[in-house]
């Protein structure tokens, strides 16, 4: 079975010159397998021959050919359109539990959750005919479905769903917390309390931080009455313990009501969920639902790349782990020194020791929010200026934010020709920047088309991209899966190798912190009161140092080495904190 997908935001017909239509093998001997439509193209998949010389032709990724086994034709849930994605099969909620899902970006995901969340009646392929909830009942007879989607169908099921960007809330929503909370249920105490968010009640939405919209944003959804509930992405703009204490409060709510996350911190997945369903497909061309696996299983398959069942491989190489540090002689030219810091605002005050970042490396830096890692790093910068203490040398700083706007009207190639020409056409940053970041389908999108995890993207390479010592990039994982995460990683560490610059790089996914990182920065206090920073440190004792700090510790798994949080007071927990063994257990 041949599908033929045009991704209809990359199509850009009015600037090229259908080179797909000129050069198809099928068209030049006279077939209408390309034709142009009002808006682009349409490709013929009974013509096509499959020989992808369109793929090839097409100047900006547009088109997508791809063979898939005949047997998934008839697992078909829904169609867009006749060139538009389709999605094979659904994933199962369960009676108390946490079903995960775990795919690349654009894979499907969303339409899954839309789908059962009764937004979108599917089409099971017909994309022509008005879809209804009889032919599905009718499909789904005497499957696990069939009663959910009678349920649907009757209008008796209530959904809830907590959206992916909580940062939009505050544009559809200005008032306070507690008046946005009571609109959803009265029951909302109980989930305030359990998220730690009682001194938001009063605030304006306009106000919160990004961790703090998380919150409320998942107490809201746990709040209202529904028959299911959906968290898509609940731990972006969290430390780790928030993270770890969502994931408590979504298992609670799993014991009185079917739930279903959608989360790209692994470490946070495989704490949360029981079990999980990969997507694997090609981003806007197709995805496949895959049976569901115990969430060990689930996240190791992931890893490894391939589908031992459907004997399909979805990515070339293994992610792989150490279980122990990486032993590097990492004293290498100091690239920055500096001596004891202070900065004291009127309500909060830092303080870090003295330091030195070597040339070439990248320092991780943890700790839970609002303890002073902006700040320090500004004061690196010197965008601000110390209370106490002096940095020695002066050096410029390319700075990505966490919070990120796509604030330059025009496309994406036209705002790295505005800031980083020179550096964009350079061998360096199209192979270790633009490649794997995957720039290429983006170059010709508006910027303020973008979804959080493309933007994301263009963000990070736009800072990597300028002349600069030193490069911060703060929380760069935010909307990225957890593909993505990792490329983006490896790529930024690369980059600091090559040039010889260094980077210092603020998240809260260990996952990414573990790849990315040769040195590790510990961040601990009061937050938004006072913050204390230290290191860098080596990577044992780094994380050592952060993880005692948060009170978690990780054990290995025997197959792929990747970390996994152990439960609070479990046997290994309290061995491996008395012998000191957080994070590296050799
Ligand atoms: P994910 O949640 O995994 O990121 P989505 O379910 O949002 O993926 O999207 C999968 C694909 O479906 C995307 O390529 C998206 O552009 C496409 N898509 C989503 N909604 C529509 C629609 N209404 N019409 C056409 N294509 C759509
Ligand atoms: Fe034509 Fe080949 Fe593209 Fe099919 S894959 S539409 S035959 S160019």
């Amino acid at each position: 079975m041949r599908i033929a997908v045009v991704i209809k935001d990359r199509c850009r017909h009015d600037r090229c010159n259908y080179q797909c239509i000129q050069y198809c093998p099928k068209v030049r001997t006279g077939d209408e397998t390309i034709v142009k439509t009002e808006d682009g193209i349409r490709i013929s998949e009974e013509l096509c021959a499959g020989c992808g010389i369109c793929v090839l032709k097409c100047p900006f990724d547009a088109i997508k050919i791809i063979n898939l086994a005949e047997e998934l034709e008839k697992e078909m849930i829904h169609r867009f359109g006749e060139n538009s994605f389709r999605l094979y099969r659904l994933p199962i909620p369960q009676k108390d539990k946490v079903v995960g899902i775990l795919g690349a970006n654009g894979i499907g995901k969303t339409t899954a959750i839309r789908i059962l969340s009764g937004e979108i009646i599917p089409n099971l392929g017909a994309y022509e005919k008005e879809p209804s909830w009889e032919n599905i009942l009718e499909h789904y007879s005497g499957t696990a479905f069939v009663e959910y989607f009678e349920k649907i169908a009757d209008g008796e099921f209530e959904t809830s769903v907590k959206p992916q960007y909580v940062d939009k809330i505050p544009a559809h929503y200005t008032g306070k917390v507690k008046e946005l909370l009571a609109r959803v249920g009265d029951d909302y105490d109980r989930w305030v309390e359990k998220l730690d968010i009682e001194n938001t009640l009063d605030a304006l939405i306009t106000t919160l931080s990004g961790g703090e919209l998380q919150r409320v944003a998942i107490a809201a959804a746990s709040t209202k009455e529904a028959d299911i509930y959906f968290y898509d992405e609940p731990s972006s703009y969290l430390d780790i313990k928030q993270r770890l204490n969502v994931a408590r409060v979504i298992k609670e709510k799993s014991k009185e009501s079917q739930v279903m996350v959608i989360e790209h911190d692994i470490a946070i997945l495989d704490f949360l969920a029981d079990s999980t369903h990969i997507i694997y497909g090609s981003t806007g061309a197709y995805g496949v639902v895959t049976q569901t696996r115990g969430v060990r299983r689930a996240i190791n398959t992931f890893l490894y790349g391939f589908l031992t069942e459907e004997n399909i491989r979805f990515r070339d190489a293994e992610i792989t782990f150490e279980s122990h540090a990486p032993r590097k002689d990492w004293h290498t030219e100091p690239l920055i020194e500096y001596g004891r810091l202070v900065k004291e605002w009127d309500n909060f005050k830092l303080e870090t020791e003295p330091g030195l970042v070597p040339t070439g490396e990248v320092v991780g830096i943890v700790g839970p929010n609002a303890t002073g890692k902006t700040t320090f790093v500004k004061m690196l910068a010197g965008v601000i200026d110390p209370t106490e203490g002096d940095i020695k040398s002066s050096m410029s700083v390319s700075y990505k934010p966490q919070y990120i706007k796509p604030d330059f009207s025009g496309r994406v190639m036209d705002l790295y020709h505005s800031y980083i020409s020179e550096m964009f056409d350079t061998n360096l940053f199209q192979s270790e920047v633009a490649k794997p970041l995957d720039l290429k389908p983006l170059f010709e999108r508006e910027l303020s088309n973008l979804s959080g995890g493309e933007l994301q993207r263009v963000v990070i390479a736009l800072c990597l991209g300028r002349e600069a010592d030193l490069y911060l990039i703060d929380e760069p994982s935010a909307y990225l899966d957890s593909n993505m995460r990792m490329e983006t990683a490896r790529a930024i560490r690369r980059f600091m190798e090559k040039t010889n610059k260094a980077g210092l790089i603020v998240d809260h996914d260990v996952y990414f912190i573990d790849y990315v990182s040769d040195m590790i920065m510990n961040f601990s206090g009061s937050p938004g009161v006072y913050g204390k920073g230290e290191g860098p440190f080596e990577m044992k004792e780094g994380m050592n140092k952060f993880l005692r700090e948060v009170d978690i510790t990780f054990r290995r798994d025997p197959d792929t080495n990747r970390p996994r949080v152990n439960k609070t007071d479990s046997r290994l927990d309290r061995k491996q904190k008395h012998e000191g063994k957080y994070y590296y257990t050799n």
